[in-house]
Protein backbone atom coordinates (compact mmCIF):
# COMPACT_ATOMS: atom_id res chain seq x y z
CA UNK A 1 0.00 0.00 0.00
CA UNK A 2 0.84 3.33 -0.67
CA UNK A 3 0.63 6.36 1.54
CA UNK A 4 1.60 9.93 1.39
CA UNK A 5 4.06 11.49 3.79
CA UNK A 6 0.90 13.38 5.58
CA UNK A 7 -1.37 10.23 5.42
CA UNK A 8 1.91 8.18 7.48
CA UNK A 9 2.00 11.15 9.77
CA UNK A 10 -1.56 10.66 10.84
CA UNK A 11 -1.23 6.85 11.03
CA UNK A 12 1.75 7.65 13.03
CA UNK A 13 -0.08 9.93 15.22
CA UNK A 14 -2.84 7.86 15.91
CA UNK A 15 -0.84 4.68 16.33
CA UNK A 16 1.21 6.52 18.92
CA UNK A 17 -1.90 8.22 20.64
CA UNK A 18 -3.43 4.26 21.12
CA UNK A 19 0.00 3.18 22.25
CA UNK A 20 -0.04 5.74 25.19
CA UNK A 21 -2.91 5.06 26.06
CA UNK A 22 -2.33 1.70 26.14
CA UNK A 23 0.98 2.11 28.42
CA UNK A 24 -0.64 4.41 30.61
CA UNK A 25 -3.55 1.81 31.45
CA UNK A 26 -0.65 -0.95 31.43
CA UNK A 27 1.05 0.44 34.04
CA UNK A 28 -1.80 1.35 36.03
CA UNK A 29 -2.98 -1.60 35.64
CA UNK A 30 0.29 -4.05 36.51
CA UNK A 31 2.33 -1.29 38.16
CA UNK A 32 0.15 1.10 39.84
CA UNK A 33 -2.47 -0.44 41.34
CA UNK A 34 -1.03 -3.23 42.97
CA UNK A 35 1.88 -1.81 44.84
CA UNK A 36 -1.14 1.12 45.83
CA UNK A 37 -2.91 -1.96 47.00
CA UNK A 38 0.24 -3.79 48.43
CA UNK A 39 1.02 -0.86 49.96
CA UNK A 40 -2.65 -0.46 51.75
CA UNK A 41 -2.24 -4.51 52.60
CA UNK A 42 1.12 -3.86 54.55
CA UNK A 43 -0.63 -1.17 56.25
CA UNK A 44 -3.72 -3.46 56.92
CA UNK A 45 -1.38 -6.05 58.63
CA UNK A 46 -0.51 -3.36 60.54
CA UNK A 47 -3.38 -2.19 62.16
CA UNK A 48 -4.31 -6.18 62.83
CA UNK A 49 -0.75 -5.96 64.37
CA UNK A 50 -1.53 -2.82 66.44
CA UNK A 51 -4.65 -5.18 68.14
CA UNK A 52 -2.76 -8.26 68.62
CA UNK A 53 -0.35 -6.14 70.73
CA UNK A 54 -2.53 -4.67 72.02
CA UNK A 55 -3.86 -7.60 73.62
CA UNK A 56 -0.69 -9.61 74.37
CA UNK A 57 -0.14 -5.79 77.12
CA UNK A 58 -3.20 -7.13 78.24
CA UNK A 59 -2.20 -10.24 79.21
CA UNK A 60 1.56 -8.58 80.25
CA UNK A 61 -0.40 -7.18 82.78
CA UNK A 62 -2.09 -9.82 84.29
CA UNK A 63 1.23 -11.44 84.13
CA UNK A 64 3.01 -9.19 86.03
CA UNK A 65 0.99 -9.40 88.97
CA UNK A 66 0.63 -12.79 88.73
CA UNK A 67 4.21 -12.70 88.88
CA UNK A 68 4.25 -10.58 92.00
CA UNK A 69 1.90 -12.58 93.99
CA UNK A 70 3.84 -15.56 93.30
CA UNK A 71 7.35 -14.88 93.74
CA UNK A 72 6.22 -12.89 97.29
CA UNK A 73 7.83 -14.15 100.93
CA UNK A 74 3.83 -14.09 102.03
CA UNK A 75 2.44 -15.89 99.42
CA UNK A 76 5.01 -18.50 99.83
CA UNK A 77 4.52 -18.73 103.55
CA UNK A 78 0.45 -18.32 103.15
CA UNK A 79 0.30 -21.35 100.69
CA UNK A 80 1.37 -23.74 103.51
CA UNK A 81 -1.08 -22.76 105.84
CA UNK A 82 -4.11 -24.34 106.71
CA UNK A 83 -7.13 -22.02 105.64
CA UNK A 84 -9.28 -21.68 108.62
CA UNK A 85 -5.72 -20.57 110.41
CA UNK A 86 -5.76 -16.27 111.09
CA UNK A 87 -2.91 -16.17 109.62
CA UNK A 88 -4.31 -17.27 106.48
CA UNK A 89 -7.29 -15.24 107.08
CA UNK A 90 -5.10 -12.23 107.44
CA UNK A 91 -2.95 -13.00 104.66
CA UNK A 92 -6.23 -12.76 102.52
CA UNK A 93 -8.15 -9.99 104.07
CA UNK A 94 -5.13 -7.93 103.34
CA UNK A 95 -4.03 -8.69 100.22
CA UNK A 96 -7.31 -10.42 97.98
CA UNK A 97 -10.12 -7.71 98.64
CA UNK A 98 -12.56 -6.23 96.09
CA UNK A 99 -10.24 -3.13 95.66
CA UNK A 100 -6.87 -4.82 94.99
CA UNK A 101 -8.55 -6.76 92.53
CA UNK A 102 -10.33 -3.71 90.86
CA UNK A 103 -6.83 -2.15 90.65
CA UNK A 104 -5.15 -5.10 89.02
CA UNK A 105 -8.28 -4.95 86.41
CA UNK A 106 -8.71 -8.71 87.63
CA UNK A 107 -11.94 -10.85 87.85
CA UNK A 108 -10.85 -13.43 89.98
CA UNK A 109 -7.84 -15.36 91.50
CA UNK A 110 -6.61 -18.67 92.84
CA UNK A 111 -4.10 -20.78 94.44
CA UNK A 112 -3.40 -23.97 92.95
CA UNK A 113 -1.19 -26.40 95.48
CA UNK A 114 1.43 -28.68 93.78
CA UNK A 115 -0.37 -31.54 94.09
CA UNK A 116 -3.41 -29.43 92.39
CA UNK A 117 -5.77 -28.71 94.50
CA UNK A 118 -7.11 -25.73 95.20
CA UNK A 119 -6.19 -24.39 97.90
CA UNK A 120 -7.59 -20.65 97.42
CA UNK A 121 -10.01 -19.10 94.90
CA UNK A 122 -12.22 -15.82 94.62
CA UNK A 123 -13.88 -13.83 91.94
CA UNK A 124 -15.19 -10.79 92.12
CA UNK A 125 -18.46 -9.77 91.18
CA UNK A 126 -17.60 -6.48 89.23
CA UNK A 127 -21.28 -4.89 89.12
CA UNK A 128 -21.58 -5.44 93.24
CA UNK A 129 -18.19 -5.11 93.90
CA UNK A 130 -18.59 -8.44 95.94
CA UNK A 131 -16.79 -12.04 96.03
CA UNK A 132 -19.14 -14.68 94.32
CA UNK A 133 -18.22 -17.93 95.06
CA UNK A 134 -19.99 -19.04 91.81
CA UNK A 135 -17.91 -18.05 89.37
CA UNK A 136 -14.66 -20.68 90.41
CA UNK A 137 -12.39 -20.93 87.67
CA UNK A 138 -11.23 -24.32 86.97
CA UNK A 139 -7.69 -24.36 86.38
CA UNK A 140 -7.86 -27.60 84.66
CA UNK A 141 -10.18 -26.63 82.04
CA UNK A 142 -7.65 -24.35 80.88
CA UNK A 143 -6.12 -25.43 77.80
CA UNK A 144 -3.25 -26.36 77.54
CA UNK A 145 -2.95 -27.79 80.67
CA UNK A 146 -0.87 -25.71 83.37
CA UNK A 147 2.70 -25.91 83.69
CA UNK A 148 3.53 -25.41 80.22
CA UNK A 149 6.73 -23.58 78.92
CA UNK A 150 5.95 -19.51 79.08
CA UNK A 151 4.60 -17.97 76.18
CA UNK A 152 4.88 -14.79 77.89
CA UNK A 153 8.37 -14.75 78.99
CA UNK A 154 8.28 -11.77 81.77
CA UNK A 155 10.04 -13.67 84.04
CA UNK A 156 11.70 -17.34 84.58
CA UNK A 157 8.96 -17.46 87.30
CA UNK A 158 5.78 -17.11 85.14
CA UNK A 159 4.22 -20.62 83.79
CA UNK A 160 2.40 -19.27 81.10
CA UNK A 161 0.02 -16.68 80.28
CA UNK A 162 -2.55 -16.06 77.47
CA UNK A 163 -5.93 -16.77 76.59
CA UNK A 164 -7.64 -20.21 76.84
CA UNK A 165 -11.06 -21.67 76.85
CA UNK A 166 -12.50 -22.49 80.73
CA UNK A 167 -14.66 -24.18 82.36
CA UNK A 168 -16.24 -20.10 82.23
CA UNK A 169 -15.78 -19.57 78.59
CA UNK A 170 -12.40 -17.35 77.66
CA UNK A 171 -10.78 -16.07 79.33
CA UNK A 172 -7.53 -14.34 79.65
CA UNK A 173 -4.85 -15.52 82.78
CA UNK A 174 -1.47 -15.74 84.03
CA UNK A 175 -0.34 -18.49 86.19
CA UNK A 176 3.07 -18.16 88.48
CA UNK A 177 5.42 -20.22 90.32
CA UNK A 178 5.06 -19.78 93.93
CA UNK A 179 8.56 -19.21 95.16
CA UNK A 180 10.25 -16.68 97.46
CA UNK A 181 11.08 -13.52 96.44
CA UNK A 182 14.83 -13.88 96.75
CA UNK A 183 17.19 -16.61 95.79
CA UNK A 184 18.11 -19.23 95.51
CA UNK A 185 14.77 -20.19 94.75
CA UNK A 186 13.50 -23.63 96.35
CA UNK A 187 11.03 -25.97 94.76
CA UNK A 188 7.80 -24.02 94.04
CA UNK A 189 4.99 -24.71 96.50
CA UNK A 190 2.09 -24.50 93.75
CA UNK A 191 1.15 -21.61 91.19
CA UNK A 192 -0.96 -18.35 91.34
CA UNK A 193 -2.89 -17.82 88.83
CA UNK A 194 -4.70 -14.07 88.09
CA UNK A 195 -7.62 -14.77 85.22
CA UNK A 196 -9.90 -12.41 83.85
CA UNK A 197 -13.17 -12.94 81.82
CA UNK A 198 -12.51 -12.26 78.20
CA UNK A 199 -15.55 -10.78 77.42
CA UNK A 200 -17.02 -7.37 75.60
CA UNK A 201 -15.46 -5.18 78.33
CA UNK A 202 -11.67 -6.52 77.49
CA UNK A 203 -11.91 -6.06 73.90
CA UNK A 204 -13.45 -2.52 74.02
CA UNK A 205 -11.03 -1.04 76.28
CA UNK A 206 -8.44 -2.92 74.20
CA UNK A 207 -10.07 -1.12 70.59
CA UNK A 208 -9.73 2.34 72.64
CA UNK A 209 -6.80 2.12 73.22
CA UNK A 210 -5.10 1.32 69.33
CA UNK A 211 -8.19 3.57 68.04
CA UNK A 212 -9.26 0.73 65.45
CA UNK A 213 -13.02 -0.22 65.18
CA UNK A 214 -12.83 -3.81 65.76
CA UNK A 215 -15.70 -7.03 66.70
CA UNK A 216 -14.40 -9.91 68.46
CA UNK A 217 -16.83 -12.74 67.89
CA UNK A 218 -16.56 -16.03 68.96
CA UNK A 219 -15.93 -18.99 66.68
CA UNK A 220 -18.72 -20.67 67.29
CA UNK A 221 -20.57 -17.60 66.83
CA UNK A 222 -19.00 -17.03 63.48
CA UNK A 223 -19.34 -20.97 62.55
CA UNK A 224 -23.21 -20.42 62.86
CA UNK A 225 -23.51 -17.45 60.60
CA UNK A 226 -23.45 -18.43 56.63
CA UNK A 227 -21.71 -15.95 55.61
CA UNK A 228 -19.20 -15.61 58.57
CA UNK A 229 -18.66 -19.72 58.15
CA UNK A 230 -17.45 -18.64 54.54
CA UNK A 231 -14.80 -16.28 55.84
CA UNK A 232 -13.86 -18.49 58.61
CA UNK A 233 -13.05 -21.64 56.42
CA UNK A 234 -11.12 -19.58 54.15
CA UNK A 235 -8.74 -17.97 57.10
CA UNK A 236 -8.48 -21.85 58.60
CA UNK A 237 -6.81 -22.65 54.94
CA UNK A 238 -4.47 -19.30 55.07
CA UNK A 239 -2.22 -17.57 57.77
CA UNK A 240 -2.78 -14.25 59.08
CA UNK A 241 -5.62 -12.18 57.65
CA UNK A 242 -8.22 -12.00 54.89
CA UNK A 243 -7.67 -9.34 52.55
CA UNK A 244 -9.81 -6.45 52.96
CA UNK A 245 -13.38 -7.30 51.73
CA UNK A 246 -15.52 -4.54 49.35
CA UNK A 247 -16.85 -3.63 52.98
CA UNK A 248 -13.35 -2.41 53.88
CA UNK A 249 -13.54 -5.42 56.93
CA UNK A 250 -9.79 -7.04 57.54
CA UNK A 251 -11.04 -11.05 59.20
CA UNK A 252 -8.45 -12.84 61.16
CA UNK A 253 -8.27 -15.11 63.83
CA UNK A 254 -7.27 -14.92 67.58
CA UNK A 255 -6.29 -18.08 69.08
CA UNK A 256 -6.37 -19.17 72.40
CA UNK A 257 -2.37 -20.59 74.21
CA UNK A 258 -2.92 -24.18 72.62
CA UNK A 259 -3.35 -22.43 68.99
CA UNK A 260 -7.06 -22.93 68.49
CA UNK A 261 -8.85 -20.31 67.24
CA UNK A 262 -11.26 -18.16 69.80
CA UNK A 263 -12.63 -15.18 68.39
CA UNK A 264 -13.00 -14.17 64.31
CA UNK A 265 -12.17 -10.52 64.55
CA UNK A 266 -13.68 -8.43 62.11
CA UNK A 267 -11.97 -5.07 62.05
CA UNK A 268 -12.77 -1.77 60.34
CA UNK A 269 -10.25 -0.71 57.94
CA UNK A 270 -9.16 2.46 56.72
CA UNK A 271 -11.20 4.07 54.12
CA UNK A 272 -9.40 3.40 50.66
CA UNK A 273 -6.97 5.75 50.12
CA UNK A 274 -6.91 5.45 45.99
CA UNK A 275 -9.61 4.67 43.43
CA UNK A 276 -9.85 1.63 42.02
CA UNK A 277 -10.66 1.98 38.72
CA UNK A 278 -8.61 1.40 35.58
CA UNK A 279 -9.05 4.95 34.25
CA UNK A 280 -7.77 6.98 36.95
CA UNK A 281 -6.71 10.43 36.83
CA UNK A 282 -3.04 9.47 36.65
CA UNK A 283 -4.23 7.55 33.62
CA UNK A 284 -5.87 10.61 32.03
CA UNK A 285 -3.21 12.52 32.95
CA UNK A 286 -0.21 10.61 31.58
CA UNK A 287 -2.23 10.11 28.11
CA UNK A 288 -3.10 13.98 27.73
CA UNK A 289 0.82 14.61 28.08
CA UNK A 290 1.81 11.68 25.64
CA UNK A 291 -1.31 12.89 23.32
CA UNK A 292 -0.11 16.79 23.79
CA UNK A 293 4.26 15.84 23.39
CA UNK A 294 2.43 13.59 20.45
CA UNK A 295 1.20 16.43 18.57
CA UNK A 296 3.81 18.98 19.38
CA UNK A 297 5.82 16.05 17.64
CA UNK A 298 4.09 15.65 14.60
CA UNK A 299 3.13 19.67 14.62
CA UNK A 300 6.76 20.12 14.30
CA UNK A 301 7.38 17.65 11.87
CA UNK A 302 4.29 18.74 10.02
CA UNK A 303 5.39 21.78 9.61
CA UNK A 304 9.35 21.91 9.64
CA UNK A 305 9.70 18.87 7.29
CA UNK A 306 6.68 17.67 5.75
CA UNK A 307 5.20 21.12 5.27
CA UNK A 308 8.63 22.35 3.22
CA UNK A 309 8.94 19.00 1.27
CA UNK A 310 5.27 19.54 0.19
CA UNK A 311 6.23 22.92 -0.78
CA UNK A 312 9.41 21.76 -2.49
CA UNK A 313 7.10 19.49 -4.16
CA UNK A 314 5.05 21.88 -5.58
CA UNK A 315 7.48 24.12 -6.65
CA UNK A 316 9.25 21.44 -8.51
CA UNK A 317 6.28 20.81 -10.36
CA UNK A 318 5.59 24.37 -11.52
CA UNK A 319 9.19 24.88 -12.53
CA UNK A 320 8.94 21.35 -15.13
CA UNK A 321 5.80 22.49 -16.54
CA UNK A 322 6.88 26.33 -16.68
CA UNK A 323 10.44 26.20 -17.50
CA UNK A 324 11.15 28.75 -14.77
CA UNK A 325 14.13 27.73 -13.32
CA UNK A 326 14.86 31.21 -12.17
CA UNK A 327 12.67 30.07 -8.96
CA UNK A 328 15.01 28.64 -6.04
CA UNK A 329 13.61 26.94 -3.05
CA UNK A 330 13.55 28.90 0.66
CA UNK A 331 16.87 27.48 2.45
CA UNK A 332 18.49 29.26 5.60
CA UNK A 333 20.97 26.70 6.19
CA UNK A 334 19.79 25.17 9.18
CA UNK A 335 19.10 21.77 8.46
CA UNK A 336 19.40 18.49 6.32
CA UNK A 337 16.53 19.64 4.47
CA UNK A 338 17.78 23.19 4.22
CA UNK A 339 21.00 21.52 2.54
CA UNK A 340 19.20 19.50 0.38
CA UNK A 341 17.44 22.14 -1.06
CA UNK A 342 20.71 24.27 -1.35
CA UNK A 343 22.15 21.36 -3.65
CA UNK A 344 18.85 21.22 -5.68
CA UNK A 345 19.15 24.75 -6.01
CA UNK A 346 22.56 25.10 -7.25
CA UNK A 347 20.56 22.24 -9.43
CA UNK A 348 18.62 24.84 -10.68
CA UNK A 349 20.96 27.44 -10.93
CA UNK A 350 23.14 25.21 -13.28
CA UNK A 351 20.31 24.64 -15.63
CA UNK A 352 19.16 28.19 -15.82
CA UNK A 353 22.65 28.73 -16.97
CA UNK A 354 22.51 26.26 -19.67
CA UNK A 355 19.37 27.23 -20.55
CA UNK A 356 20.54 30.89 -21.14
CA UNK A 357 23.41 29.48 -23.09
CA UNK A 358 21.24 27.28 -25.48
CA UNK A 359 18.57 30.12 -25.82
CA UNK A 360 21.54 32.57 -26.87
CA UNK A 361 22.83 29.78 -29.06
CA UNK A 362 19.84 29.26 -30.40
CA UNK A 363 20.06 33.21 -31.52
CA UNK A 364 22.94 33.11 -33.05
CA UNK A 365 22.11 30.13 -34.84
CA UNK A 366 18.51 32.09 -35.97
CA UNK A 367 20.76 34.91 -37.14
CA UNK A 368 23.44 33.22 -39.28
CA UNK A 369 20.42 31.15 -40.72
CA UNK A 370 19.05 34.43 -42.13
CA UNK A 371 22.47 36.36 -42.67
CA UNK A 372 24.14 36.07 -45.98
CA UNK A 373 28.19 34.37 -45.69
CA UNK A 374 29.99 36.76 -48.35
CA UNK A 375 28.26 40.21 -47.62
CA UNK A 376 27.23 39.76 -43.86
CA UNK A 377 23.59 41.48 -44.49
CA UNK A 378 19.99 39.36 -44.43
CA UNK A 379 19.69 36.32 -46.85
CA UNK A 380 16.92 35.94 -48.82
CA UNK A 381 15.01 33.24 -46.52
CA UNK A 382 14.94 36.97 -44.22
CA UNK A 383 13.61 39.02 -46.90
CA UNK A 384 11.13 36.48 -47.93
CA UNK A 385 10.08 36.56 -44.53
CA UNK A 386 10.23 40.61 -44.13
CA UNK A 387 8.40 40.58 -47.98
CA UNK A 388 5.22 38.65 -45.95
CA UNK A 389 5.67 40.49 -42.57
CA UNK A 390 5.62 44.01 -44.89
CA UNK A 391 2.50 42.32 -46.96
CA UNK A 392 -0.01 42.30 -44.30
CA UNK A 393 1.17 45.21 -42.43
CA UNK A 394 0.63 47.41 -45.34
CA UNK A 395 -2.89 45.40 -46.08
CA UNK A 396 -3.71 47.15 -42.62
CA UNK A 397 -2.27 50.25 -43.41
CA UNK A 398 -3.60 50.62 -46.58
CA UNK A 399 -0.42 51.71 -48.04
CA UNK A 400 2.15 51.64 -50.50
CA UNK A 401 5.00 49.15 -50.29
CA UNK A 402 8.04 48.58 -53.25
CA UNK A 403 9.90 46.06 -54.21
CA UNK A 404 13.79 47.16 -55.91
CA UNK A 405 15.63 44.39 -57.55
CA UNK A 406 19.07 45.17 -57.85
CA UNK A 407 21.38 43.64 -60.28
CA UNK A 408 25.09 44.20 -60.71
CA UNK A 409 25.93 45.39 -64.40
CA UNK A 410 28.07 43.42 -66.34
CA UNK A 411 29.81 41.46 -63.17
CA UNK A 412 30.42 38.48 -65.48
CA UNK A 413 33.06 40.58 -67.35
CA UNK A 414 34.44 42.05 -63.97
CA UNK A 415 35.09 38.34 -62.74
CA UNK A 416 36.50 37.76 -65.64
CA UNK A 417 38.70 40.68 -65.49
CA UNK A 418 39.57 41.60 -62.06
CA UNK A 419 39.43 37.34 -60.57
CA UNK A 420 36.63 36.17 -58.74
CA UNK A 421 37.84 37.11 -55.44
CA UNK A 422 38.22 40.88 -56.17
CA UNK A 423 34.50 39.89 -57.57
CA UNK A 424 33.68 39.29 -54.14
CA UNK A 425 35.08 42.44 -52.61
CA UNK A 426 32.89 44.42 -54.75
CA UNK A 427 29.42 42.22 -53.66
CA UNK A 428 30.46 43.35 -49.82
CA UNK A 429 31.13 46.93 -50.69
CA UNK A 430 27.83 47.13 -52.79
CA UNK A 431 26.11 45.61 -49.79
CA UNK A 432 27.40 48.01 -47.41
CA UNK A 433 26.60 50.99 -49.91
CA UNK A 434 23.05 49.66 -49.88
CA UNK A 435 22.78 49.18 -46.65
CA UNK A 436 23.90 52.72 -45.32
CA UNK A 437 21.88 54.04 -48.25
CA UNK A 438 18.48 52.89 -46.72
CA UNK A 439 17.85 54.56 -43.29
CA UNK A 440 14.02 53.91 -41.96
CA UNK A 441 13.65 51.31 -39.68
CA UNK A 442 11.08 49.73 -42.17
CA UNK A 443 13.46 49.11 -44.84
CA UNK A 444 14.88 46.07 -45.60
CA UNK A 445 17.93 45.29 -48.27
CA UNK A 446 19.30 41.83 -48.60
CA UNK A 447 21.29 39.84 -50.86
CA UNK A 448 18.63 38.02 -53.08
CA UNK A 449 21.51 35.77 -54.61
CA UNK A 450 24.34 35.88 -57.08
CA UNK A 451 25.07 39.45 -57.37
CA UNK A 452 21.57 40.62 -57.30
CA UNK A 453 20.43 42.49 -54.13
CA UNK A 454 16.25 43.40 -53.04
CA UNK A 455 15.07 46.17 -51.12
CA UNK A 456 11.62 46.32 -49.30
CA UNK A 457 10.48 50.08 -48.40
CA UNK A 458 7.25 50.09 -46.82
CA UNK A 459 4.79 53.00 -46.57
CA UNK A 460 6.87 54.64 -49.12
CA UNK A 461 4.85 55.86 -52.69
CA UNK A 462 6.11 54.59 -56.11
CA UNK A 463 7.80 58.04 -56.70
CA UNK A 464 10.11 58.47 -53.26
CA UNK A 465 10.47 54.55 -54.00
CA UNK A 466 12.22 55.71 -57.50
CA UNK A 467 14.12 58.46 -55.61
CA UNK A 468 15.41 55.71 -53.26
CA UNK A 469 16.35 53.43 -56.48
CA UNK A 470 17.79 56.65 -58.05
CA UNK A 471 19.80 57.55 -55.11
CA UNK A 472 21.05 54.24 -54.67
CA UNK A 473 22.57 54.27 -57.98
CA UNK A 474 24.38 57.01 -57.50
CA UNK A 475 25.97 56.08 -54.78
CA UNK A 476 26.82 52.46 -56.22
CA UNK A 477 28.54 54.60 -59.07
CA UNK A 478 29.90 57.04 -56.63
CA UNK A 479 32.11 54.44 -55.17
CA UNK A 480 34.03 54.75 -58.61
CA UNK A 481 35.48 50.55 -58.66
CA UNK A 482 37.15 50.54 -61.73
CA UNK A 483 35.31 48.29 -64.61
CA UNK A 484 37.37 48.43 -67.51
CA UNK A 485 35.44 45.51 -69.01
CA UNK A 486 31.87 47.43 -68.40
CA UNK A 487 29.95 48.42 -71.73
CA UNK A 488 29.25 51.71 -70.37
CA UNK A 489 30.98 53.98 -68.06
CA UNK A 490 34.32 51.97 -66.69
CA UNK A 491 33.14 51.66 -63.12
CA UNK A 492 30.69 49.38 -61.80
CA UNK A 493 27.30 50.16 -61.64
CA UNK A 494 23.62 48.67 -60.87
CA UNK A 495 20.45 48.42 -62.52
CA UNK A 496 17.10 48.95 -60.53
CA UNK A 497 13.65 47.07 -61.05
CA UNK A 498 11.08 49.05 -58.58
CA UNK A 499 7.25 47.15 -58.21
CA UNK A 500 4.65 49.43 -55.80
CA UNK A 501 1.53 48.63 -55.06
CA UNK A 502 -0.89 49.09 -52.57
CA UNK A 503 -2.30 45.81 -51.09
CA UNK A 504 -5.33 44.93 -50.27
CA UNK A 505 -6.88 42.26 -48.66
CA UNK A 506 -8.17 40.79 -52.29
CA UNK A 507 -5.13 40.46 -53.93
CA UNK A 508 -3.70 37.56 -52.40
CA UNK A 509 -1.19 36.36 -54.93
CA UNK A 510 0.76 39.57 -56.70
CA UNK A 511 4.32 38.52 -57.43
CA UNK A 512 6.19 41.75 -56.53
CA UNK A 513 9.33 40.66 -56.72
CA UNK A 514 8.74 39.52 -60.48
CA UNK A 515 7.53 42.71 -61.11
CA UNK A 516 10.40 44.31 -60.46
CA UNK A 517 12.46 41.75 -62.33
CA UNK A 518 10.28 43.10 -65.15
CA UNK A 519 10.96 46.67 -64.43
CA UNK A 520 15.41 45.58 -63.68
CA UNK A 521 15.07 43.58 -67.20
CA UNK A 522 13.48 46.79 -68.65
CA UNK A 523 16.73 48.62 -66.88
CA UNK A 524 18.66 46.47 -68.77
CA UNK A 525 17.19 47.01 -71.96
CA UNK A 526 17.61 50.82 -71.60
CA UNK A 527 21.41 50.56 -71.21
CA UNK A 528 21.93 49.54 -67.59
CA UNK A 529 22.65 51.95 -64.48
CA UNK A 530 19.15 53.26 -64.42
CA UNK A 531 15.77 52.82 -62.28
CA UNK A 532 12.39 52.16 -64.12
CA UNK A 533 9.40 51.40 -62.31
CA UNK A 534 6.76 48.92 -62.46
CA UNK A 535 3.48 50.62 -60.89
CA UNK A 536 0.80 48.33 -59.75
CA UNK A 537 -2.25 50.21 -58.88
CA UNK A 538 -4.29 46.99 -58.29
CA UNK A 539 -3.55 43.49 -59.88
CA UNK A 540 -4.47 42.74 -63.23
CA UNK A 541 -4.55 46.52 -64.02
CA UNK A 542 -1.44 46.02 -66.26
CA UNK A 543 1.80 48.02 -65.46
CA UNK A 544 3.03 51.52 -66.11
CA UNK A 545 6.71 52.81 -65.73
CA UNK A 546 8.80 55.78 -65.42
CA UNK A 547 12.06 55.69 -67.42
CA UNK A 548 15.08 56.95 -64.99
P1 LIG B 1 24.15 42.07 -66.88
O1 LIG B 1 24.66 43.46 -66.93
O2 LIG B 1 23.25 41.70 -67.92
O3 LIG B 1 23.60 41.77 -65.55
O4 LIG B 1 25.42 41.16 -67.09
P2 LIG B 1 26.09 40.28 -65.99
O5 LIG B 1 27.37 39.79 -66.48
O6 LIG B 1 26.12 40.99 -64.70
O7 LIG B 1 25.06 39.10 -65.85
P3 LIG B 1 25.24 37.58 -65.89
O8 LIG B 1 23.98 36.91 -65.35
O9 LIG B 1 25.63 37.19 -67.30
O10 LIG B 1 26.43 37.25 -64.98
C1 LIG B 1 26.31 37.31 -63.50
C2 LIG B 1 27.64 37.06 -62.99
O11 LIG B 1 27.78 37.38 -61.62
C3 LIG B 1 28.04 35.64 -63.09
C4 LIG B 1 28.95 35.43 -61.98
O12 LIG B 1 30.31 35.35 -62.39
C5 LIG B 1 28.84 36.65 -61.15
N1 LIG B 1 28.58 36.26 -59.82
C6 LIG B 1 27.40 35.77 -59.29
N2 LIG B 1 27.59 35.50 -57.96
C7 LIG B 1 28.90 35.86 -57.62
C8 LIG B 1 29.67 35.83 -56.44
O13 LIG B 1 29.21 35.41 -55.36
N3 LIG B 1 30.96 36.29 -56.49
C9 LIG B 1 31.51 36.76 -57.64
N4 LIG B 1 32.76 37.20 -57.61
N5 LIG B 1 30.79 36.78 -58.74
C10 LIG B 1 29.51 36.35 -58.80
MG1 LIG C 1 22.07 38.98 -62.65
MG1 LIG D 1 24.36 41.43 -63.59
Amino acid sequence: MKFSLKKKLLYILGAGMIAALIGQLFTRYYLELPSLIALEARSDSKDVERVRLAMDQLVKKIAVSSIEYGTWDDTFEAVTMNPEEPAFEKFTSINLVPSIFEALDVDGGLFVEQAGNIKYSSHLEKISSRFGPEAKLDPKSLKPDIPYPSRVPVKERLITAGFSQSNLGPVIFAASHIIPSLPPYPASRGIWIWWRLADSQVFNAVIENVQIQAAFIPIAEAAADTHLSVILEKLMASVGHLPRDNGGYLYWLFNDLSGQPMFLVKQNSDKRAFAENLVSESVVIGFAISAFILIIVALFFSRDVLGRLLHAKALMLKIIETGEYDKRLETNNSDEIDTMFTQFNQLLAYIEMQNKELKGQNQELTQLSQQDALTGIPNRRYLDEALDRCWHQSVRSKSFMSVLMIDVDYFKAYNDNYGHKAGDQVLRQIAQTLQNHLHRATDYIARYGGEEFCAILTDTSPEAAFNVGERLCRAIQDLNIKHEASGSVQVVTVSIGISAITPTEIVVDFDLIKAADEALYMSKERGRNQVNLNRTESYGNGSQSIGS
